[in-house]
């Protein structure tokens, strides 16, 4: 596969030069044939720019640019997020709300909003797709060591279920599902499971309790024993050493609080990794989905 490369700085800053042109891309987002009013059907109509309303001309019918998307009734302006969003693209390793302050000039606090709110439409995305076929799934623990030293599932560390959709012969990943659960048992896991992966997949886990039952979901389910040497699971501990490695830094100074957040950005990211250069606009797509407007946030 032949990899385009994500937009330049350059690139970047010629299609959006100013706030006109942010508001003409979202505009083209939610109405791509125009605006024509939904009450009416009168495509004449007014713009008020403080508040980003399109107003239709005939009956006053009154509708947002941004309503259902992260960047509803804002103050930070359209073009910092437009940047916002395309830092969080470009890097692969992940921006800190810290380097974006800096190199966007906002107070720390808001760059970190902004990263957090960026977050739940990339979460709000990949809720959309289940896995399917054959998933791997493992448990795996983030997090400061025991100070009473215990291992295992008996651990006081974050608790996260990891599962992964692999080809037949194991040569390839497909897309992940990364869950922090509070307690691991066969209740979490069958929730995860249920809320993650599609019926009739073969999940492979290992032999441990917390997986016993879930057949009665189903799903196939094949069971290996934890045996030093063997790897019967090799792509889900693949994923789990690359995501410690992305969240590395970050969960010490957040804690365990914010670390579905990161894990959120790690799937999002690994999920889309072979389309990098259309980053910029699924993200800003999936900044802006609408399928969570109401009625009230329309009109309002
Ligand atoms: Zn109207």
């Amino acid at each position: 596969m032949v990899q385009r490369e994500q937009m330049s700085l350059l690139e970047f800053n010629q299609r959006f030069p100013s706030q006109k042109e942010c508001i003409e891309h979202l505009f083209n987002l939610r109405w791509p044939n125009g605006f024509v009013c939904p009450r009416c059907n009168s495509p004449k109509y007014g713009f008020h720019s403080g508040r980003f309303l399109y107003q239709c001309k005939d009956c006053r019918y009154q509708a947002s640019l941004t309503a259902g998307s992260v960047m509803h009734k804002t103050r930070t302006p359209l073009m910092v997020w437009f940047w916002t969003i395309f830092m969080v693209a470009c890097d692969k390793r992940g921006h800190s709300a810290l380097s974006i302050s800096k190199e966007l000039k906002i107070s720390y606090w808001i760059a970190w909003t902004l990263l957090q709110k960026i977050r739940r439409a990339m979460a709000g995305q990949d809720r959309r797709y289940k896995l399917k076929g054959i998933v791997e799934l493992d448990d795996a623990y983030w997090g400061d060591k025991d100070k009473v030293k215990k291992r295992g599932r008996g651990t006081t560390k974050s608790k996260v279920l990891v599962a992964v959709s692999t080809d037949a012969k194991k040569e390839h990943a497909g897309f992940v599902k990364m869950e922090v659960v509070k307690i691991l048992n066969q209740d979490t896991v069958s929730k995860f499971v249920r809320e993650n992966i599609e019926p009739g997949s073969k999940i492979q886990t290992d032999d441990l309790n917390i997986y016993k039952s879930l057949s009665d979901l189903g799903v196939q389910h094949e069971q290996y024993p934890i045996v030093s040497g063997e790897k019967p699971l090799p792509w889900v501990h693949i994923i789990i050493s690359n995501a410690k490695i992305f969240c590395l830094g970050t969960y010490h100074r957040f804690g365990r609080k914010h670390l579905q957040a990161y894990l959120t950005e790690f799937c999002y990211r690994f999920n889309r990794r072979f389309w990098e250069d259309q980053l910029f606009d699924r993200l800003l797509a999936a900044c802006t989905n609408c399928e969570s407007t109401t009625y009230a946030e329309l009109t309002q």
